[in-house]
């Protein structure tokens, strides 16, 4: 394989740029530039510029350079992506010029950007992903810091007995858009952590986001000893020896990587507790430098935001003492505490005894703390009052951010051009703005129904394809084949669950009452399809469980192939099920659904949501643009389970399915488009990044910004 650069033709010099830099993910006419290099090898790639670049012949290249069409294609991409880069007449740089000098390190244990960059699992990295995306789409100054994790997460194979199996695939680094970053006499970067005595090093990798950069720490080097080197290789695997391991490097060796690139951060931001570990750095260097501990930590607290994200117990990391006193031995004398002092820093009462919890030692040191909803809001004050006990309820300082979804992103390029149409060519600029979302009006019912219909067969086919690539290898039986969605039908009303199996979801729940479930599903005349998609986390037992009870409904006889179960659910498939389902899906046990972020994506694309009002939903529904259901709170989970599933399946019957099939002399479902239209008109303003960036900047970053 000879190296990109050495051969690639003069006049596509800096073709290279546009492949490592992600921004052509959400940019229709770099996607097309691609495409229109070599379309196989494109598909072959999985849509992966810098493989495709690595493959590519000189000679094939070379013939690129003088296609004049192509040529004018890459030109007009590559001034696109320069001036888009630019910072002069972003928002952040319109609305504040003066703070533009200011840097925001966002820290992330993953971000989910696109498929070829397999660092992320599940709805909190594909957050963090968009988070990085809309930040240079608005010109906010953030960088990014985490971790190359070359195993990433698993993929999910589901046998024909349902339990699933996860692998690790070793990540080719050469064909991932991410490269190395060098020090001035080309050596790579390194930095190091004292673990247990023991320095661990990590070198950096850096990612391009349009213009926000990412840094990512990979431990897969040879000054480690073996398990060093593996620290970083998968993401959220081992025990909680290999996460407290984790943690320390993500938090104080992301704090190191800054300084080792010379790059003073004026806010810090935490998605999440597991970079938790960067305040105790922070408060380091400053105490270290002669500020007393109170000193240090007003200033760190004026400068730090920290985003929760969960209302369920067991998603806030907590570590027992001994392991903390193991690895932050002597640290506290660095900050003048007493090892009490420290201790009380993170202490906090778990299920299982008193233990060092990240959560609370981000509110202890954040001066900006958010949650991800408006309910999540409420209820993390409430989870959260014992930190503050002088404080009433209504004032524990944590207020939220709605979540949202970068609509580039999510919307394919057939609905791009609809809306361009119809909005108007500025509507990607103004997408916040509800006003330019009255103009949907003006799309005909048959367009936007056409358009819906085109996507739903391309789910369908896309789905085909992976289930007979897998039946070719000759490892699947016929019930595989069976239970992956080859018996799903363009015509028929389409529901999607596609989301991570933990048991808070209920996944589950729409097999609550399996006979009704059976009358809906094989109905004659008005039929009902089910998709389903998600992985549990390789050591939740009780999640798989869950995945397996889908599983066999899909296999059972009586469903009449009405269900089925696709494995491996990632960024890539989400795209087509979001866009091409009928309806989407979500059950969680209130208030336990945080915000939750791919009914957005549904719902900007006119995919209606049948929600719990949960999250997001509690916000987004407005009687008009979907269903809500699961609002009443019962202490037995069994009473919630049932009260839930009946509530779902009458709205199913007496709503979804009767809407859906009342056709008009065209076969348009005319009240079906309606609600369609209502979906976005009410969702893409609000539950964008955009609006979410902004809110960021507003209530957190700006004031964080100052003195
Ligand atoms: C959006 C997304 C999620 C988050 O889904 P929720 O329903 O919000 O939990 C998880 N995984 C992938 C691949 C996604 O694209």
């Amino acid at each position: 394989m000879t190296p990109i650069s050495t051969k690639m033709p003069e006049k596509l010099g800096r073709l290279p740029d546009i492949a490592y830099n992600l921004w052509w993910s959400w940019t229709p006419e770099a996607r097309l530039l691609f495409r229109h290099l070599d379309l196989t090898l494109w598909r072959q790639t999985n849509h992966n510029p810098v493989h495709m670049l690595n493959e590519l012949p000189a000679e094939q290249l070379e013939a690129a350079a003088n296609d004049p069409d192509f040529l004018r294609a890459y030109k007009s991409v590559l001034i696109k992506m320069d001036q888009e880069i630019q910072n002069g007449h972003s928002w952040f740089y319109q609305t504040y010029p003066e703070l533009t000098k200011n840097t925001i390190a966002y820290f992330s244990a993953e971000f989910g950007l696109h498929n070829s960059l397999p660092i992320y699992s599940g709805g909190l990295g594909i957050l963090a992903g968009d988070h990085a995306k809309e930040a240079s789409d608005l010109g906010i100054p953030l960088i990014g810091v985490g971790f190359m994790y070359p195993q990433g997460y698993f993929r999910q194979r589901l046998p024909s007995h349902g339990w699933q199996e996860a692998t690790y695939e070793q990540l080719d680094l050469s064909q991932a858009p991410i490269r190395p970053v060098e020090t001035v006499d080309g050596q790579p970067l390194k930095i190091h952590v004292t673990m247990s005595g023991t320095p661990v090093y990590a070198r950096i990798w850096y990612v391009q986001v349009g213009r926000t950069v990412l840094y990512l720490m990979d431990t897969d080097v040879e000054e480690n000893d073996p398990w060093n080197r593996d620290l970083s290789a998968r993401l959220y695997s081992g025990d909680g020896e290999v996460r407290i391991r984790q943690e320390i490097m993500l938090g104080v060796g992301g704090v190191r990587t800054l300084r080792a690139l010379g790059i003073t951060p004026k806010v810090w931001h935490m998605n999440e507790g597991h970079s938790g570990f960067l305040v105790l750095e922070c408060l380091r260097e400053k105490v270290q430098s002669g500020m007393s501990f109170a000193e240090a930590l007003a200033d760190v607290r004026a400068h730090t935001v920290f985003t929760t994200h969960t209302p369920v117990p067991a998603g806030h990391d907590a570590f027992p003492f001994h392991m903390v006193e193991h690895y932050f031995q002597g640290f506290w004398n660095d900050l003048g505490l007493s090892r009490e002092e420290f201790l009380a820093l993170g202490e906090h009462q778990e299920s299982w005894g008193t233990a060092f919890n990240m959560t609370v030692l981000a509110l202890h040191t954040a001066g900006y703390v958010n949650g991800v909803s408006k309910l999540h809001g409420e209820v993390s004050r409430a989870m959260w009052q014992g930190v503050w006990p002088n404080l009433p309820q209504a004032e524990i300082p944590i207020t939220h951010v709605t979540n949202g979804v970068h609509v580039p992103t999510w919307l394919p390029s057939e609905t791009r051009i609809l809306y361009r149409k119809y909005l108007g060519p500025g509507w990607i600029e103004r997408q916040d703005d509800p006003k330019i979302w009255q103009q949907l009006d003006d799309i005909p019912d048959e367009a936007l129904w056409d358009l819906h219909i085109l996507l739903k067969r391309k789910l369908m086919k896309f789905l085909r394809a992976r289930v007979r690539q897998r039946w070719l290898t000759g490892r699947d039986d016929p019930t595989q084949v069976l239970t992956s969605g080859t018996l799903l039908d363009s015509s028929v009303l389409t529901i999607g669950f596609a989301r991570r199996f933990a048991t808070y979801k209920r996944a589950t729940l729409i097999l609550k009452d399996l006979e009704r479930l059976r009358r809906i599903l094989t109905n004659q005349y008005r039929p009902v399809q089910i998709v389903f998609a998600g992985k549990a986390h390789p050591a939740d037992d009780p999640g798989k469980m869950l995945i397996q009870t889908v599983y066999n409904m899909a296999k059972h006889n009586q469903m009449g192939g009405r269900i089925a179960f696709v494995e491996d659910y990632d960024m890539h498939m989400a795209r087509y099920l979001v866009q091409g389902v009928d309806v989407w899906l979500n059950t969680p046990l209130r208030p336990r659904e945080a915000s939750g972020t791919s009914g957005m994506k549904a719902a900007i694309n006119g995919v209606p949501n049948l929600s719990v009002q949960d999250g997001w939903w509690a916000e987004g529904y407005n009687g008009a643009n979907g269903w809500s259901f699961g609002n009443v709170e019962y202490d037995d989970p069994e009473t919630q389970d049932w009260a839930d599933a009946s509530a779902m399946y009458d709205i199913l019957e007496q709503e979804v399915v009767p809407l859906y099939y009342k056709r008009d002399g065209d076969d348009i479902p005319r009240g079906w488009v309606r609600l369609m239209r209502e979906s976005i008109r009410t969702s893409a303003h609000q539950f964008g990044t955009r609006r979410m960036l902004k809110d960021y900047a507003r209530k957190l970053y700006v004031p964080a910004m100052a003195d």
